[in-house]
């Protein structure tokens, strides 16, 4: 090493490592590996720098963020869906590993949001494709904004009763006889109606109604 003063010694290292950055990863990817635990050494060494790192620097790393975030917002939710999209299962993982761990602060938190703006409409879209999915119905799945959309048609009455009730999605023709999980087979409906018609028909459910004149109105 040419420099016995530690702020030169960092510059020339720094200049020598832009020079040879691909001789560098090369050599390191190999030497790693050949040695899988010096490796697996050199992960946890890491992830302890940068733990610290964090730790020590939260408040100027949060505010780089906010400034990076607030700078280009479109920008910033395009990458974090394409990231989303392209590490599915890995994020899937993380998140139940997280809510395990934090069972909780995690709960607070569903709670909190569930109630807020939004939170509704975007648990029962989840909660409904998530069924879907799980049946292998054809659908590409509802959007919040498709639900909260259709809702809105509805003038957020229940389609079936025309009450101002807490809404649920219901598929006029049911998944059960091969009904789509797709927007133009659901409507919105209050709990009392959608557990009323069940898997019946439309055509079913009207006689039903007439029939034990559960209108519910
Ligand atoms: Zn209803």
């Amino acid at each position: 090493m040419p420099f016995k003063d530690p702020a030169k010694r960092r510059e020339y290292c720094r200049k020598h490592y832009l020079e040879n950055k691909d001789r560098i990863y090369a050599y390191r990817k190999k030497y790693f590996l050949e040695h899988p635990d010096k490796y697996k050494e050199h992960l946890e060494c890491c992830r302890a720098r940068n733990s610290r790192y964090y730790s020590n620097h939260r408040e100027k790393l949060g505010e780089k963020r906010r400034i990076r975030y607030h700078s280009d917002r479109q920008k910033h939710i395009a990458s974090v869906k394409k990231y989303a999209k392209a590490n599915r299962a890995k994020i899937s993982i993380y998140m139940t590993n997280y809510c395990q761990r934090n069972r909780e602060k995690y709960r607070n938190y569903a709670k909190k949001y569930y109630y807020c703006g939004g939170g509704r409409a975007w648990y029962t879209t989840r909660r409904h494709n998530k069924r879907a999915g799980l049946h292998n119905i054809d659908g590409s799945g509802i959007s919040v904004s498709d639900w909260n959309e259709l809702m809105n048609l509805y003038g957020y009455r229940c389609a079936y009763c025309n009450r101002e009730l807490s809404l649920t999605m219901d598929h006029v023709v049911p998944l059960r006889h091969n009904g789509q999980h797709t927007l133009d087979n659901i409507v919105p409906s209050c709990k009392h109606c959608n557990s009323s018609k069940g898997t019946k028909s439309l055509l079913q459910y009207l006689i039903h109604q007439k029939e034990t004149g559960d209108y519910f109105r």
